[in-house]
């Protein structure tokens, strides 16, 4: 137990975090160029926020939350996503108070009681961004242009965007109704988490992943016959910026998303080889949430990526960056005694702006030099009895083999000179 983390949770080890830097990176250089700032939240909200937020129909709100009484006797939960807290930040913040809209963007862990597997954990890290006070179709098309650059510039082929409009609350209960009529026979035949949305939330009967769902579901209304005016002029305009960008989309009449909050705008990126854990990125339109958690009604639209399966992409597609190590020095003791003059050496090295390493483990000459090696050291620092007596250190160039002695100020001048 104690040499095991809680199930569904990983370590990021030393080797893997020069490809999470690298895709934060690629995140943090893309907001910029996007103008989304970025906002970090706690990890921990009031329970309270979420049911709100969420929706408490959802499965997330259902069956996955990390849920837990504090010492203050309050309900408090992990964050299972991000939009809601970052639209109570946006109202505690009086954030719309500054530039409208808001454009926000975050990266941190979330927490589900998920089934882990493959794709998918229970502490697991998502990218989002959200642009609160803009109801135009411009900004729509600008959220799904940046999460579209951003796996473009990380080099992902073979995804694909999908797109719907799920409506507003006036065209979602006209097709609630049509939806409820066509399911009502087929009801007994559903399973039993959809029998039960069939009155609470009959959309996501079509997102359901269970084979008799889906069959049953098929030749089901869809919601783009029965959008009223406004939201199709929405959509529309939403897929003429996307052609216009040369973004190419499929329309998933399908794609409802799990959430209540979301209006109009719906969309997600896929990669099939992921398998059952194809999402990558998911997104949409919430005008009601602000309202919903406390605000005058302010429209809204985020996506999240997950940073995981965006790695598990990467890697299947052979694109993250090779990193080897790399090191300006090794200093070496060849001598027992010479701990003080070995620290003083990286101490100088390391205050000049060289990366510089010392075997701590009294090594052999030949296991210093493996170590120096395998951390692509450009010098090798050696102090030896020589050395010592001396008052000098022994620096080799690792590349040529070329090797010169000195103080520790011509060792530092070599080395600069090298630069
Ligand atoms: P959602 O907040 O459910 O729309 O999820 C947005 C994105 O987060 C998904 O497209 C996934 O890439 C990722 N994601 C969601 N749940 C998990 C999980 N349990 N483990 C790993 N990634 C996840």
């Amino acid at each position: 137990m104690l040499t095991m983390g809680p199930r569904g949770t990983k370590d990021i080890l030393p080797k893997d975090i020069a490809n999470w830097r690298y895709i934060e990176n690629v995140i943090r250089d893309t907001c910029r160029l996007f103008d989304y700032e970025e906002i970090r939240t706690p990890i921990f909200e009031h329970t309270e926020l979420f049911l709100r937020g969420i929706g408490s129909t959802t499965d997330v709100v259902e069956k996955e939350m990390y849920t837990f009484t504090d010492r203050g006797d309050r309900s408090i939960t992990l964050r299972p996503e991000n939009t809601a807290a970052v639209v109570r930040s946006y109202l505690e913040n009086k954030l719309y108070a500054e530039t409208v809209p808001s454009k926000l963007f975050y990266i941190g862990p979330m927490f589900r009681y998920d089934r882990p597997q493959a794709g998918r954990y229970r502490q697991f890290h998502q990218f989002g961004v959200e642009a609160i006070g803009a109801a135009s179709p411009m900004i729509d098309a600008e959220v799904i242009l940046l999460a579209v650059q951003i796996l473009n510039t990380l080099g992902l082929k073979d995804l694909t965007l999908q797109l719907n409009s799920v409506g507003c609350p006036t065209c979602r209960k006209a097709y609630r109704d049509r939806l409820q009529a066509f399911l009502e026979e087929k009801k007994e035949g559903l399973c039993e988490d959809c029998r039960s949305r069939f009155d609470r939330n009959p959309m996501r009967i079509l997102d359901c992943k269970n084979e008799k769902c889906q069959a049953l579901t098929v030749g089901a209304p869809e919601i783009a016959d029965c959008l009223c005016d406004d939201c199709q002029t929405h959509f529309t305009a939403v897929q003429q910026i996307l052609t216009a960008a040369e973004v190419s989309f499929i329309l998933n009449p399908r794609l409802v998303r799990g959430l209540d909050y979301y209006t109009k705008t719906a969309f997600e990126v896929q990669y099939a080889p992921l398998g059952a854990q194809s999402a990558v990125c998911g997104g949409g339109r919430y005008d009601g949430l602000v309202e919903e958690c406390g605000g005058k009604p302010t429209p809204g639209i985020g996506f999240a990526i997950g940073i995981e399966r965006v790695l598990l992409a990467l890697e299947k597609q052979d694109l993250l960056p090779k990193n080897e190590p790399s090191l300006d020095a090794f200093v070496m003791l060849l001598q027992k005694g010479a701990e003080v003059e070995g620290m003083k050496v990286v101490t100088a090295l390391r205050k000049n702006g060289f990366s510089a390493e010392i075997d701590f483990a009294g090594r052999s000459l030949k296991a210093q030099m493996k170590q120096a090696n395998r951390q692509n050291a450009r010098y090798s620092i050696l102090l030896g009895e020589d050395e010592i007596k001396n008052n000098i250190v022994t620096i080799k160039n690792m590349q040529t083999g070329e090797q010169k002695q000195g103080t520790i100020e011509d060792m530092l001048t070599s080395m600069k000179s090298e630069d």
